[in-house]
């Protein structure tokens, strides 16, 4: 719960105002894991919130440990689904990939929990959890809604997860330590952009509209010369940080005319773009562009102006990296999936 949905009970039970501000230090500050454990609320006011609230941090299920020290945690959700969430390590970093819904509706074509389909949304407090139960909480020092699922469709309860995550009420952490991957839909993007100030990263994939509602369907009816427009309007007075994201699908989107219309597109913004090697699935026959060309690709964006890099693989092993994340659930889709034979979003 937010700062404002405990001020809105503390009003309901006729507490005083100043019981909303207790009441979030003792989960976040204090973090508690039952009711009964606050101790300055009256026994009798205990059990009766214990009737209507429970504070339900979930352990995970399970840990895997790649070789490369990156950890996948799994979660049960409310509705028995499971979700998954990447811990990496790099260097003095230590940044935690949340997952946002059960699946994802964009469905792209690269992507293993695309192919799931969306399941559902997460609440506010399942993705705080992912961040609350995981033993190495404290030494977290970034977050990346880049797990399972579009954070923006599932904009209340990302924003509410945000606010918990960086106000100080909540966690207190870092804007700048926060970012939020996202395909970019116009106008949800806006909402999240007028509410909350941490970094973005927008899925690009392709310079070419038409590609990219191939190979992203969820986008298809957006514009993405009108995302980019906006992107430019709002940097004129938004310091945020914003980048760009790009699965590297060999003879899909890495020719040089990509690389130049991609740095066309984005020319003369304030932004850097993030090549992604793509990992290959079971039941998925796209091949990822070899290291030396993805090199060939970077070198062609920075000549034209651009500053890219290339991202490192971590959690191979684990079914963790980029594009890996996805849950063995009855209705998952089997069927082999390519850039012309794109799951329905
Ligand atoms: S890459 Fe992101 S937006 Fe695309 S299907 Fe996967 S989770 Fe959804």
């Amino acid at each position: 719960m937010t700062l404002e949905g405990l001020t809105t009970l503390a009003e309901q039970r006729q507490w005083p105002r100043y019981r909303a501000r207790q009441l979030s230090d003792w989960l976040y500050h204090h973090h508690v894991e039952q009711i009964d454990e606050i101790s300055n609320l009256a026994r009798s006011d205990r059990e009766l919130l214990s009737q209507s609230h429970a504070v339900r941090v979930r352990p995970p299920l399970e840990v895997h440990i790649s070789s490369d020290g990156t950890r996948k945690y799994t979660f049960e959700t409310d509705s028995q689904d499971v979700i998954e969430t990447a811990l990496i390590p790099e260097g003095e970093r230590l940044t935690l990939c949340l997952s946002s819904q059960v699946g994802c509706r964009v469905g792209c074509v690269f992507c293993a929990t695309g192919a799931m389909r969306l399941r559902g949304n997460l609440s506010a407090g399942e993705i705080l959890n992912q961040y609350r139960s995981i033993p190495e909480r404290d030494r977290i020092t970034n977050i990346v809604f880049m797990g399972m699922g579009e954070p923006l469709d599932n904009l209340t309860a990302v924003i509410d997860a945000v606010y918990a995550l960086t106000e100080q009420w909540g966690y207190g952490m870092s804007r700048r330590r926060i970012t939020l991957s996202t395909v970019g839909k116009p106008e949800p993007l806006r909402r999240f952009l007028d509410r909350c100030d941490v970094r973005l990263a927008v899925s690009l994939h392709t310079p070419f509209q038409e590609e990219r509602r191939r190979l992203l369907p969820g986008t298809r009816g957006y514009d993405l010369n009108e995302l980019i427009a906006m992107l430019r309007e709002r940097a004129k007075d938004d310091s945020r940080r914003v980048s760009f994201e790009y699965v590297m699908l060999d003879g899909v989107n890495d020719s040089m005319e990509h690389a130049d219309a991609t740095a066309a597109l984005l020319a003369g913004m304030d932004t850097r773009i993030n090549l992604i090697p793509f990992h290959p699935w079971d039941g998925n026959n796209l091949v990822p562009t070899p290291p030396a060309h993805i090199t060939r690709f970077r070198d062609r964006l920075e000549h034209r102006g651009l500053t890219a890099t290339v991202r490192a693989t971590r959690g191979l092993d684990i079914d963790a990296a980029c594009g890996l994340l996805a849950t063995q659930r009855p209705g998952r889709a089997t069927e082999p999936v390519s850039a012309e034979n794109s799951p329905a979003s």
